[in-house]
């Protein structure tokens, strides 16, 4: 048995210290998770349980890449977000069970085009294609292991856009997991990219956007 059309590659990120990588399966992403992001946006940080939306595993772009300024916006936007890298999944996970399914984690960014973002909620439409376009997902080299806190911010061009502390999100890594794991069944090779704080802004044409948390190796990309 063979396939119709020739398959398609495998996705996958780069895992520190070894020549090994890391293959991908999903993309989840989490709306709101900090309190003043949530604010910037319009939101109110304490009214709802977190929200998610998706990207198409291939929309990854690893730390390093150029990549051509995305079709049908003028508005990119950049999010820093730590991305949690699932090596094992499950459903109904427990909270203090689910740092367990964790293989490591990454620094990423939630590359978007707020535009067509601000469209979409307008009309009471799906994000799809403001966030789940071709080269929508940063990701730098996973770490394997645990991280419980740490800096993270959003330099572009040497300016600091975002600058805040991973104990800020509104739900930690393990609420995360547990509460996505009963709206679907997680899998091996599932990321998810946890929320951006507040500071998101454009990218221009010919401008690199860095995205460095601390004990993570940086994501970065330059747009052309
Ligand atoms: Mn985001």
């Amino acid at each position: 048995m063979g396939f119709v059309i020739p398959a398609p590659a495998l996705p996958s990120v780069a895992v520190e210290g070894t020549t090994d990588r890391f293959p991908l399966r999903r993309i989840f992403c989490v709306g709101r998770n900090y309190a003043e992001h949530t604010r910037e946006m319009g939101g109110d940080p304490n009214a709802e349980p977190p929200f998610f939306f998706t990207k198409p595993a291939d929309a990854v772009v690893e730390s390093g890449a150029t990549i051509p300024y995305p079709p049908a916006t003028t508005d990119l936007h950049h999010e820093a977000e730590l991305v949690v890298a699932l090596g094992a999944g499950g459903r109904d996970v427990p909270v203090d069970q689910a740092l367990a399914l964790v293989y490591g984690y990454a620094a990423g960014n939630d590359l978007t085009r707020r535009d067509l973002q601000a469209a979409a909620k307008a009309a009471r439409r799906p994000w799809d294609m403001s966030k789940g376009f071709d080269n929508s997902a940063v990701v730098g080299a996973i770490r394997q292991g645990s991280i419980a806190q740490g800096r993270i911010r959003c330099v572009v061009d040497g300016v600091v856009t975002q600058d805040a502390d991973l104990d800020e999100m509104i739900w930690p890594v393990a609420g995360i997991i547990s509460y996505l794991s009963g709206l679907v069944t997680l899998q091996a090779g599932d990321l998810i990219f946890t929320g951006t704080p507040a500071g998101v802004g454009p990218i221009a044409r010919g401008q690199t956007c860095v995205v460095d948390i601390d004990g993570l190796s940086p994501a970065t990309v330059t747009v052309i």
